[in-house]
This record gives C-alpha cells, structure tokens and sequence, in this order.
C-alpha cells in the first residue's frame, strides 16, 4: 500500500443500503483519501439473507461481480485501495458463509465479520430497530444474546477480522437507552471477547463511528483497546464512514489511534 495508514471501513453510495442518495461515492473517497495521504478499504455491507431474500439488495443476484469489477477498475489507476465487504454473520448460515468465504475470499482484500441484526427485521444498530426489539424481549436477554452470538462468530473462525466488537451498546448506554440493573455491560465481556480474538487469530477493528453517536467512544473504548493491544490484539482502524464529511473529519483521529496503537 502506498500510504502509512489505512481506514478500512467505508460505505458507499449504491452498495451500502444505509448510505444516502446523495452519498459518497468509490471516487469520492479516492480523493479525498489521496489529499490526505491514507489507504481506504471500502467495506460494503454484505447479508446474506437479504443478498438472497431480497430484489432491490444492491448484490442480489450475483452482483457481489460488478462490485469487485468497479473497484479493480479504480484499482488500476490507484495503488492505495482495497476491495473488501463487511459480512453479516448468521448462526443459522454457517455453511453458506464458508461457502462465500471460499468462493470469495480470495477475490476481495479484506473481509470483516460483523453482527447487526439477529432477529430480521430488528437490527440493533438503529434506533428503530432497537426500539423494536426493546418491546419483545428484555434488555439484559438483548446483550446477552448479542455477546453469545459474538462468541460464536469468533469461535466459528469463518471471519479473520470482526468489526466494531462491542457495537451493542451504540445506543444501550447511560447516555441513550440506559441499562437496566440487571444488564452486564462490564469491560469484562469486551475483553473477553478480545482474548478469545487471539485465541483464534482474528484482528479486532478500533471502530471510529460511536463517535458520531451519543456514547461518544469508539468500539471497543480506549481502555479496553489498550488492555487488549497489551494482551496481544492485533487492531485495524476503520471510521465506519456513511458520508463524506465524517470521513475527511475523522482523518486525524484515525492517524492518531494508529500512532496510539503503535506506541502501546
Ligand atoms: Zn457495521
Ligand atoms: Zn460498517
């Protein structure tokens, strides 16, 4: 890569279906990433059920080929950009997410496993779909579920990178929806989480975007990144980027939690 650093977590317009109409571009980002001298991955979102489930999913019907084919066209002219995918991880698509991680593992630079939504329909990293989920089932089964369910991505060993490892809480935090006495929303599950990542070999993302949200902390937190690092975490920076502006504007913060982690 050209660059010293690198920001491997953006979305962009058309292949993200949580970005904008009026959103970046892959050749948005290109500029502004070449003006401030940082490789960047693009990290679509990538979830099965609805890549098979749904018509209007932007890789519906094999389209994952167009993707990769746009971005080696950008690939050519710039030798700072990585072709990747954020992928949802399903317990009940084990075998099919293997199936896609040997079909395409290969083709694309980088690939990150992440949970969102484990009921459909009730995705947890919108305040919707928490709400939602909030009048079915209690909020301590809400984390907990979440954490088992990171566990079992992790141990699954499908993904060699996760993304934003402690995401639960975006929006289950004293500043939001506040925990209830019963929730355990201790760093002890971070960690652990954390240490089982290097019992598998898997890189954990210090993850920019809870910056934009009112926990005001990235994922994991800074404390419980510095523990991991010491502990022998391998970390990836990504500004989970939806727009433009918040790319550029979390440049200096993603140079500097490099250079945090570099002197840790
Ligand atoms: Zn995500
Ligand atoms: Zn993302």
């Amino acid at each position: 890569m050209k660059f010293k650093f690198t920001d491997y977590h953006l979305h962009t317009k058309g292949w993200s279906v949580d970005v904008a109409q009026d959103g970046p571009t892959f050749e948005d980002y290109i500029k502004v990433a070449e003006e401030h001298q940082i490789n960047i991955c693009f990290l679509d979102h990538y979830e099965l059920h609805y890549v098979e489930n749904d018509k209007t999913n932007p890789f519906y019907n094999g389209r994952i080929n167009d993707y990769l084919e746009e971005i080696d066209i950008y690939k050519e002219t710039y030798d700072f950009i990585l072709s990747g995918l954020e992928v949802e991880y399903y317990e009940n698509k084990e075998i099919q997410l293997m199936e896609f991680m040997d079909d395409y593992g290969n083709e694309l630079d980088f690939i990150g496993g992440s949970i969102h939504e484990w009921i459909i329909g009730y995705p947890i990293t919108t305040k919707k779909g928490l709400t939602k989920l909030l009048e079915k089932i209690p909020m301590k089964k809400i984390i907990d579920n979440y954490f088992e369910l990171m566990t079992k991505m992790i141990n699954s060993q499908i993904f060699k990178n996760i993304c934003h490892i402690d995401t639960i809480f975006r929006y289950i935090n004293n500043n939001e929806f506040i925990p209830t006495d019963d929730c355990d929303t201790s760093d002890n599950r971070v960690l652990e989480l954390g240490r089982l990542c290097i019992k598998n070999k898997i890189k954990v993302e210090l993850n920019l975007s809870g910056l934009r949200f009112p926990i005001k902390r990235t994922f994991p937190s800074l404390d419980v990144m510095k523990q991991l690092k010491k502990e022998g975490v391998e970390f990836f920076v990504g500004s989970d980027s939806h727009s433009l502006d918040y790319f550029e504007k979390k440049i200096p913060r993603l140079i500097e939690t490099y250079k945090l982690l570099n002197a840790l």
